[in-house]
């Protein structure tokens, strides 16, 4: 079976990342695909990236007004409805039960279809890359969050009625299942991702990402014409919190 799942598109995603940046390096194709066909999209970030340079002239607090303007005009760009910054300092993000509980409010008051957020699991990607510990911070609470806490009553009962996210798409996976098509969204992931200007300077990064995107589509099985398969990709695991009513009430 293919594993391609392009046909799929929530109502509402909400994105739960560390910081500004992060949802367009690994998700941003397919938010936007998913945005474009009237998914309601929600960002919330933990941080406003603000230890994020080199730059000792900078202060954090100018840093953060700088990287929370470059995350909504990336975040306009790809049709995302609103960001939510959670304001926590970059470089010490644990997932704690303060931040669990910050999102399980976030996932209340907008009732996310799905919650997209990173493999908390991932350590090492090839030999060129350790994974920074705010991502998997972020993962691991962010997934603390959908389950089990935003779907119980009698927990934290002032911040809303309980929701149930359907599933999670969770990000730089090393065990990825699902892979969709981001052809036609890949040209506005790049765009979303030259507004982070402090994180790039003159760094062009187009060839990059859609490097990266051949290899993601060349990995997704395919049950197509070989000449019909993606171009580009962005892979997931996916977990179904919700049970699909079996087919012919079995
Ligand atoms: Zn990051």
């Amino acid at each position: 079976m293919s594993r391609f799942d392009s046909a799929y598109i929530p109502k509402s995603a909400m994105g739960i990342f560390a910081h500004p940046d992060d949802a367009e390096f690994t998700v941003a194709g397919t938010i936007a695909r998913w945005a474009a066909a009237g998914c309601e999209v929600t960002l919330v970030l933990l941080t406003s990236g603000n230890v994020g340079t080199h730059d000792p002239t900078l202060t954090r607090e100018r840093l953060a007004e700088i990287r929370e303007r470059e995350e909504r005009a990336s975040a306009g760009k790809l049709g995302v409805a609103q960001v939510v910054f959670l304001g926590h300092d970059d470089c010490e993000v644990q997932p704690t039960m303060e931040i669990r509980r910050e999102l399980v409010r976030e996932i209340r008051r907008y009732k996310p279809e799905v919650v997209i957020c990173n493999d908390p699991q991932s350590l090492f990607f090839e030999e060129w890359y350790v994974n920074h510990p705010d991502h998997r911070a972020a993962g691991t609470v962010a997934i603390d969050a959908v389950f089990p806490g935003s779907e119980m009553e009698l927990l934290w009962p002032e911040l809303g009625a309980p929701h149930k996210v359907h599933a999670l798409y969770v990000s730089s996976t090393m065990r990825p299942n699902r892979w969709i098509d981001v052809t036609r969204t890949i040209d506005v992931k790049i765009a979303a991702l030259n507004e982070h200007r402090s994180q790039l300077g003159e760094r062009d990064i187009s060839d990059m990402i859609k490097e990266w995107a051949i290899a993601a589509a060349s990995t997704g099985s395919w049950d197509g014409e070989p000449d019909a398969r993606p171009k580009y990709a962005e892979a997931f695991r996916v977990m179904k919190l919700m049970r699909e009513e079996k087919a012919g009430g079995g």
